[in-house]
């Protein structure tokens, strides 16, 4: 019996720690997906502001040359008004200058407006990249942190459960399912005394039940809470 009782109380070590795994395992995929979907929206946000930066780059790089070509255009037409013999040549040139420029003054505003635009968005780029560049570095440490504990805790658990196996070899089917039973019901099935109660539920034992629990000399169980109780020698003891 002695044996039983102890395999049992060893039972329950792995047990308490299998149960602080699980406890602990809950939560760490989701931190990890968390933080995850959190670099992917700040990546992403990113890149939409380099595209429209990119895009209005472009538009304003399209309107400065075409810009440059009637700038070049008026010139000409006014080159040619020196030229010209008749009044209705001279209205024809003038009213094409004068298409032409208000054709560049939209353009003016678009170009004002493209040039307020991507200093604005020049300026987000750069301080959200350092930003993010230095929220990202975090995050990436975070993860594999994450991974890494997760990892060692798989292995930890495989182990436990190794132990676990073996030792129930030891344990007659009894006195596993009775175990099992109060386990479940009570998520520590095994418990010592102290100070003549049960730690379980602190339920005071007479001296005959304590001496009893000291023989281990059979299998306990505490009148109050049902837990098997165990007698734990302290050094020294
Ligand atoms: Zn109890």
């Amino acid at each position: 019996m002695k044996n039983v009782l102890k395999s049992l109380i060893d039972l329950q070590e792995i047990d308490r720690q299998l149960f602080e795994i699980d406890e602990k395992k809950g939560s760490l995929p989701e931190q990890v997906e968390k933080l995850e979907s959190q670099a992917e929206s700040i990546k992403s946000d990113l890149r939409n502001t380099q595209l429209t930066l990119d895009k209005n780059q472009k538009e304003l790089l399209g309107i400065n040359g075409t810009l440059m070509d009637a700038a070049e255009k008026v010139k000409k037409y006014q080159d040619q008004l020196y030229l010209v013999t008749t009044n209705r040549e001279y209205d024809a040139l003038t009213n094409e200058i004068e298409t032409v420029k208000s054709g560049m003054v939209e353009m003016e505003a678009r170009q004002l407006v493209l040039e307020t635009e991507i200093e604005e968005l020049e300026g987000t780029m750069a301080s959200s990249e350092q930003q993010s560049t230095d929220f990202l570095a975090q995050l990436e440490a975070n993860r594999d942190e994450l991974k890494e504990k997760s990892d060692l805790t798989d292995v930890r658990q495989k182990e436990l459960e190794l132990q676990r196996e073996e030792l129930t070899k030891n344990i007659g089917q009894r006195y596993l399912r009775k175990y099992d039973r109060i386990l479940k019901a009570r998520r520590r099935a095994v418990v010592a005394i102290e100070r003549s109660a049960c730690v379980g539920c602190h339920k005071q034992l007479s001296p005959q039940v304590v001496y009893e629990i000291q023989q281990m000399d059979s299998l306990i169980e505490c009148e109050n809470c049902g837990r098997i109780l165990v007698h734990i020698p302290k050094d020294g003891d």
